[in-house]
């Protein structure tokens, strides 16, 4: 297997996956979306809403907010030494006490835990009126995205084939540079040449346009180029390293599972 680093920030990754199977690159996929834990509220106590949104409203709101911090030091609820009755080791609480008029903010959040807060603090929550007040106490649990959406640290997370263009016996009309929608086919001296095979879609109207069928456009079945951002909970690169790491995890239970059996 080659990984082949094509850009890496904070918030999003893009590399080309060489050497696996569909069904490898698709579980990785699946892993970045739904098996990585990061922090999500998951519990609030709402002391006083006089605002307009219902307290279901708020508690969904409030969830959806994406927390930061190192999730390293949590346990799951069901993995902590407490059994999921709640401790320091699997739960950070964030208070919130606002009255109008004011638009309150994720930032207007206060965390138990100086390093766990909002990923964004000018996320709005709720726009209070004259008079208008929230006060309450909301608990940030880990958890993935398999069980809801707010855990889910992956998003925007796919891949495609890489693609294979070929030119042989090209009598330069330039017609296929003309429909390309990437724009990725130039004319170079006495030939067409493929700028940046990374952006080309397969949509295959350059092979459309060839009347000679000098261009074709195949997928390269083995090599993958993987995609995918985050909600900001965890950098791409933590992200990336702990979806192959709870890939591997579950192949190993399954290997000591079967071995008794062979
Ligand atoms: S397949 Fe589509 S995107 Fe790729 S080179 Fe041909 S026209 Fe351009
Ligand atoms: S359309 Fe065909 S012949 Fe014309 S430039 Fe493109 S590859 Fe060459
Ligand atoms: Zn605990």
């Amino acid at each position: 297997m080659d990984i082949d680093i094509i850009e890496l920030s904070d918030r999003k990754a893009r590399f080309v996956l060489s050497g696996v199977s569909t069904a490898f690159a698709n579980g990785l996929r699946r892993s970045i979306a739904a098996e990585v834990p990061v922090l999500a509220i998951d519990d609030i106590n709402i002391y006083d809403n006089t605002s307009v949104l219902f307290d279901e409203q708020l508690a969904l709101r409030m969830g959806m907010i994406p927390i930061k911090g190192d999730m390293k030091i949590f346990s799951l609820p069901e993995e902590c030494s407490c059994k999921g009755e709640g401790c320091p080791s699997c739960q950070v609480s964030f208070t919130l006490s606002a009255e109008g008029p004011k638009v309150v903010y994720a930032g207007d959040m206060v965390s138990a835990d100086p390093g766990v807060r909002p990923v964004d603090a000018t996320i709005p929550i709720v726009e209070l009126k004259e008079k208008h007040k929230v006060v309450v106490e909301a608990i940030a649990r880990l958890g993935t995205g398999r069980r809801h959406a707010k855990w889910q640290a992956g998003i925007a997370s796919g891949y495609k084939n890489m693609p294979i263009v070929t030119i042989e016996k090209c009598d330069l009309c330039g017609k296929c540079i003309e429909v390309c929608p990437r724009n990725i086919l130039k004319m170079n001296e006495n030939t067409v040449k493929v700028t940046d095979i990374i952006e080309c879609s397969m949509c295959k109207l350059c092979e459309k346009a060839c009347d000679i069928k000098a261009i074709s456009v195949k997928a390269d079945i083995g090599s993958f180029i993987m995609t995918f951002e985050t909600s900001g909970a965890i950098t791409a690169a933590e992200l990336a390293i702990e979806a192959a790491g709870s890939l591997k995890k579950r192949s190993d239970q399954l290997v000591e599972k079967l071995e008794p059996l062979a």
